[in-house]
């Protein structure tokens, strides 16, 4: 364990930098509506006593329930309640001492569905636009992620395998939107993280029993915890998809996820429609056979080739909006047939393999093993207390 120590100390110069306190307080900064631009919400208290402090000093005491408009003006911030105007800020901030306290925003400009978050909602206005930041804990972070992620009716040791691919990809994130002020944001740039809706206690008592744990290489670092939803029965090297090899994101065969509920799917478009695809790409089609169009993949390839031409499999996918690059082509009368299996990039974890596993009797090293060879589970927890 001698190895991982210089990541631990990193990890706590990074942490004890301002604003990022992940460390000392286990407290996660997340930026809330990253994939919207929100001009205007209604900010419901929850059933405890909140308290609102505008520009760092102003302080009003908030009853449960109560109804505030927050939207924004020429960059600053206006607030009113039913009956009054509370005033233009700089920045707000929605606070509150208890761990099971909660809060609704409700954007109205656009619409979104409500969503109710844990811990602090801090406010501010920038490029004329409302931001949002919720400070939480990040074991209360991790068991949202995990519920977004897994649904609720997955094995307990899936829900461990989970949360500890969750909280590595934290760590190995913290610095990820420094420049915005918060560490990770909420969309599927970094985690999807919906605050409390669908909250489990369930899930949340889960997090707690990985709590501290992570998974390192062997050399102590925090590995790139990537997952997807249904490799289709072979995973993907790193480097076919993101260029970076690792040691540990290397292509294995997965009988798990073909017991998986995306393990296979087909789509049919006409074979005119592919010809003009494949000409728009600059493939030659003069004297090619239909039939040399159909291709096979008995094991996952990079490329789709006709003669000695050739196209990205990857881009196909994208362009086609095909559940995975896993696929074979198949002709029938004006058509043509893929045939695929799996769902995502296909490296890293699967998460309806590690189900299946799960749901075999496996435990969760077992399965964070099989999907990422040769790493370690560390307990930063204990590790870090060892170095004080
Ligand atoms: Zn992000």
């Amino acid at each position: 364990m001698k190895a991982l120590k210089p990541v631990i100390l990193l990890f706590f110069t990074l942490c004890m930098t301002p604003g990022f306190l992940f460390a000392q307080e286990g407290v996660v900064r997340v930026g809330l509506f990253n994939d919207n631009i929100v001009y205007s919400v209604v900010i419901r208290t929850g059933p405890l006593q909140h308290q609102m402090v505008a520009d760092d000093s102003l302080q009003f005491f908030l009853s449960p329930n109560s109804l505030l408009y927050v939207t924004t003006i020429e960059d600053r911030i206006l607030v009113r309640d039913k009956n009054k105007f509370l005033g233009v800020f700089n920045g707000v901030e929605f606070l509150s001492d208890a761990n099971d306290s909660y809060i609704g925003i409700k954007p109205i400009a656009p619409v979104i569905e409500l969503r109710e978050y844990g811990g602090n909602i801090i406010v501010k206005s920038s490029h004329g636009a409302l931001s949002f930041i919720n400070e939480i804990s990040a074991d209360q972070y991790i068991a949202a992620v995990v519920r977004a992620e897994g649904g609720s009716e997955a094995h307990f040791e899936y829900y461990k395998t989970q949360s500890i691919l969750c909280r590595t990809f934290l760590l190995a994130n913290l610095d990820r939107h420094r420049e915005e002020g918060f560490q990770v944001c909420d969309g599927t740039h970094c985690q999807v993280y919906h605050g409390r809706t669908n909250w489990s206690q369930h899930i949340y008592e889960v997090v707690l029993e990985t709590a501290g744990l992570v998974v390192t290489d062997n050399r102590g670092n925090i590995i790139s915890a990537a997952f997807h939803s249904n490799s289709g029965g072979e995973t993907v090297n790193s480097e076919e998809i993101w260029v970076k090899r690792e040691p540990y994101l290397v292509s294995k065969k997965d009988p798990w996820s073909l017991k998986g509920k995306h393990a296979f799917w087909q789509k049919e478009i006409t074979l005119d429609e592919w010809k003009d695809y494949l000409i728009m790409n600059g493939i030659r089609l003069n004297g090619i056979s239909d039939n040399t169009l159909i291709f096979r993949q008995p094991y996952r390839r990079q490329f789709y080739n006709i003669g000695d031409q050739s196209l990205s499999l990857e881009q196909i996918r994208a362009d086609f909006h095909l559940n995975s690059a896993f696929f074979d082509i198949y002709l029938q009368g004006d058509n043509l047939i893929f045939r695929g299996s799996g769902y995502g990039h296909g490296v890293g974890l699967s998460q309806e393999g590690a189900m299946v596993m799960a749901n075999e009797g496996y435990w969760y090293p077992e399965i964070i093993k099989f999907y990422f060879p040769g790493v370690l589970i560390s307990d930063f927890g204990e590790e870090t207390i060892k170095l004080d």
